[in-house]
């Protein structure tokens, strides 16, 4: 495959670190913080408190007075606000949330605690570069090749500064959540994921203008990918429709879900249908509708996948005496990079940038710089 690849050298980009919300959306009311690797220095409202070596632990809780610090031995009074910074070569922390119970998160360098409503606000400060690994295994998995990473490390990047100030009136960039992009904190299983960011440093993906672009993938397309419009209801040019014959052997291609033809009914009749007839759509040539078309009514299939639990949007209906099957291709929106497809392209031998061009039409690889 042919593919040309224009770096532009204008997109300047105005932060080196990024400020992540840890735990987001949940109401902490303490912690443990610990030091994995490196030293750290605590400060409680912009004053040195302590010093805190490798291996010790520090308990914070949220109070009406404000967040209450101490370790196994001491009290250190009570603060507004706490920042845990690593002051070595390599700064590495563990934060547990305690009440309730939740697993750690690992990362790097900076951890600050603030009060927000009647809860701990947590915000890891890290270089874009070290944010990136832990997004691309926790969204891209642990055991594919070094291609397909290096694509999904591209994907991750473009996001982080697509969506540099979605969190702003919060005070960070972008939350560890299913909102953004999951950040379970350090990637700590495959050593490529480091390999494949670091050789992908800086690079974007970015529309004719120069602009960063809505990079979206999902695990599997079914056989062809979808249409922006489609999903969205707007059209994107870079989200297009493009046969994908490199995820056929994933077990996400194909799947089926029955009903009984009283749920089937009940369902078009909570809809405004009137039920009871036959086949209800089949498949046009491209594969992919946008509506259930009927009785002049349009029911969107984004809207039926939601209600019925689909893996996709991507599906027909065949109704037997007593039941209706619904035959569907793929997982997820079927926007952008398909990650089955992905995975097996670097596989078989194609570059990242092969992968990224393959599902994403009409963009260019670029480097931002930072300003
Ligand atoms: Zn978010
Ligand atoms: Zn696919």
């Amino acid at each position: 495959m042919i593919v040309i690849l224009a770096f532009l050298t204008t997109i300047s980009f105005k932060a080196e670190d990024i400020l992540i919300g840890l735990f987001y959306g949940i109401n902490i009311q303490s912690v443990v913080f610990s030091a994995v690797e490196g030293e750290y220095i605590l400060s409680g409202n912009g004053r040195q408190i302590a010093a805190i070596r490798k291996g010790t632990m520090f308990h914070i809780e949220w109070t009406s007075s404000g967040l209450a610090v101490r370790d196994t031995l001491q009290s250190y009074g009570i603060y507004n606000n706490l920042e845990f910074k690593g002051i070595s070569g390599v700064n590495v922390f563990q934060v547990k949330p305690v009440f309730p119970s939740l697993p750690p998160k690992e990362s790097d360098d900076v951890l600050s605690i603030s009060l927000f409503n009647d809860a701990l606000r947590l915000i890891n400060q890290l270089s874009l570069e070290k944010y990136v690994p832990g997004t691309v295994e926790a969204e891209g998995g642990t055991s594919s090749p070094l291609e397909y990473y290096k694509a999904q490390a591209v994907i991750a990047r473009t996001f982080a500064i697509k969506n540099f100030h979605r969190h702003s009136h919060e005070g960070f960039n972008l939350c560890d959540g299913v909102h953004c992009q999951t950040f379970n904190g350090k990637s700590r299983m495959n050593a490529q994921i480091y390999a494949a960011t670091q050789s992908t440093k800086d690079e974007i993906l970015v529309d004719r203008n120069g602009e960063p672009v809505i990079t979206a993938y999902h695990a599997n397309c079914g056989g062809i990918t979808s249409r922006a419009s489609v999903e969205w209801n707007r059209e994107l040019p870079y989200l297009v429709p493009v046969k994908d014959p490199f995820c056929n052997n994933s077990s996400h291609r194909n799947w089926s879900k029955n009903l009984s033809i009283m749920e089937w009914n009940a369902y078009l009749e909570n809809k405004g249908y009137f039920a009871g007839s036959g086949n209800l759509y089949s498949q046009t040539e491209s594969g992919r509708q946008k509506y259930l078309d009927r009785e002049n009514k349009k029911l969107l299939l984004t809207e039926m996948r939601g209600n019925l639990k689909l893996m996709s949007s991507f599906f027909y209906v065949e109704s037997g005496s007593d039941s209706v099957t619904i035959h569907g291709h793929g997982y997820g929106h079927g926007l952008g990079l398909c990650q089955d497809g992905a995975m097996e392209m670097a596989g078989m031998g194609y570059t990242y940038v092969d992968i990224l061009m393959f599902y994403f039409r009409n963009l260019l690889l670029a480097k931002y710089s930072i300003k």
